[in-house]
């Protein structure tokens, strides 16, 4: 990059943190986007005119609302929920909703602008979108998340349709909550159409869609693999989270030939030298997902496990890592202790889980790094699928849907390694989403004159 490009770069930048103020993961991921794009643009005159970075990243809107409910209690509780639309461009606005203590509008921005470019690169005609609340679902009743969704919903209504915004599930938010949430909606427009994504499999939902992040992801990982003649076979792997995309990605992983040592949750994480295998992993699931307990009781439950309270797993020995939890869980500190280990790949179950000085040790060391945008498409993807099939009014079969999930995959892979490979064997996976996704939305929006 010449110095007057980083001059460029510098000024966007600065543009970018002074119009949206402490909103530091909204900064963080255009940083790490604009300088690739930078890089791309450089002689493509036609994009500087337009300002097309600089409009991708000023969303269209951000809705914002007030959410009243009533608790077991009958207190009378006041959340905040929020929808950004973030760009249009290529399709209706996608993008899942997000039920988290930690939820915000830096947040929510963030999330809204990776998801343009990551549905860009599905190749699917899907923009950007994210929504949620700072509502706290944990420890709440059934009853008290109905009514928490049922009142959300009646506020984002007026804001979505099947051809202007199709929200899905995110953290906090899946089959249960987008259930109510569907229901709400039908309930106040009485219309039924595929106005979400992540629908129970009796209502229009697609077969494939809860395994479809975490399979994707590994079998992104696959790919990346392959690309050096190498697989997952015979490898052992570290794992973060232990929600519907960690769960899955375990799966897959352990399927395919490798052992998975360890899982966690916002307590802490558990290793399990044995490898959790497919019986342990069902007792997860039912751990998670039925009686909503914490991860520590893994290793009350499997002798030779052992719980880690408030740490995370990236010390762990391990040839591959999917953080699949949150947004920067992985620091400088653990992607230096992976790659000290001897870690060879790190794959994002999770949007934004490396932070920005993470992933410079991972390019650096030059392993296989698979950024979020690129690694977790297939959850996305799906939900694209499901769109497809409710305005068909059809639904497609199992077999079906995993060819579909395997080829989109090997084609965002393939997108990456377009306009990331460095031509010295080394492939900059994040280079190549950033560059592939970005492209497909500009052109579109080129086309469209100044709007
Ligand atoms: N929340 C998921 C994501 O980050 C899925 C979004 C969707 O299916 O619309 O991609």
């Amino acid at each position: 990059m010449a110095v007057s490009d980083h001059a460029d770069l510098e000024r966007f930048m600065e543009g970018v943190k002074k119009r949206n103020p402490g909103q530091s993961e909204f900064i963080q991921a255009v940083q790490e986007v604009a300088q690739d794009v930078f890089d791309f643009i450089e002689d493509k005159e036609e994009y500087h005119e337009a300002q097309i970075l600089r409009r991708i990243a000023e969303p269209d809107r951000v809705v914002s609302f007030r959410v009243c409910w009533e608790d077991d209690n009958h207190n009378i509780r006041v959340q905040r929920g929020w929808r950004v639309q973030n760009n249009n461009a290529i399709g209706p606005y996608k993008g899942g909703i997000r039920f988290h203590s930690s939820v915000n509008e830096s947040v929510l921005k963030f999330l809204a602008f990776e998801q343009t470019f990551k549905n860009s690169l599905t190749g699917l005609p899907m923009g950007g979108g994210k929504g949620g609340s700072n509502f706290n679902p944990k420890g709440k009743s059934d009853s008290e998340i109905m009514r928490f969704c049922q009142s959300f919903m009646t506020e984002l209504y007026r804001h979505i349709g099947p051809d202007i915004d199709v929200p899905a599930g995110d953290i906090g938010v899946g089959s249960r909550e987008i259930g109510f949430m569907f229901g709400q909606y039908k309930r106040i427009t009485n219309r039924w159409e595929g106005v979400l994504t992540g629908k129970g499999i009796e209502y229009g939902g697609s077969k494939m869609r809860p395994e479809a992040t975490g399979y994707g992801a590994v079998y992104f990982l696959c790919n990346m693999l392959a690309h050096k003649d190498d697989s997952i076979e015979g490898k052992t792997a570290a794992i973060s989270g232990s929600g519907n995309v960690a769960l899955h990605a375990a799966e897959k992983f352990r399927e395919l030939g490798g052992k998975v040592l360890t899982l966690s949750d916002s307590d802490g994480f558990i290793h399990d030298p044995d490898g959790i295998d497919e019986d342990k992993l069902a007792w997860v699931k039912d751990l998670k997902l039925n009686r909503r307990g914490r991860i520590s009781e893994y290793a009350d439950e499997f002798s030779g496990a052992e719980f880690h309270e408030g740490k995370r797993p990236w010390h762990v020995d391990v040839d591959c890592a999917l953080p699949c939890a949150t947004q920067n869980e992985l620091e400088e500190e653990g992607a230096k202790a992976l790659v000290d280990n001897g870690c060879i790949a790190v794959v994002e179950g999770a949007n934004m889980p490396t932070t920005l000085e993470g992933v410079k040790i991972f390019h650096e060391a030059r392993i296989l790094y698979g950024p979020g945008k690129a690694a977790n498409a297939g959850g996305v993807a799906i939900s694209g699928l499901e769109m497809s099939q409710n305005a068909e009014r059809i639904s497609w079969n199992h077999d079906r849907l995993h060819d579909m999930l395997t080829d989109l995959m090997e084609g965002i892979h393939e997108k990456c390694v377009t306009y990331g490979d460095q031509g010295d064997g080394y492939v900059d996976y994040v280079k190549g989403a950033n560059i592939a996704g970005f492209k497909k939305v500009a052109d579109a929006m080129l086309a469209f004159g100044v709007v």
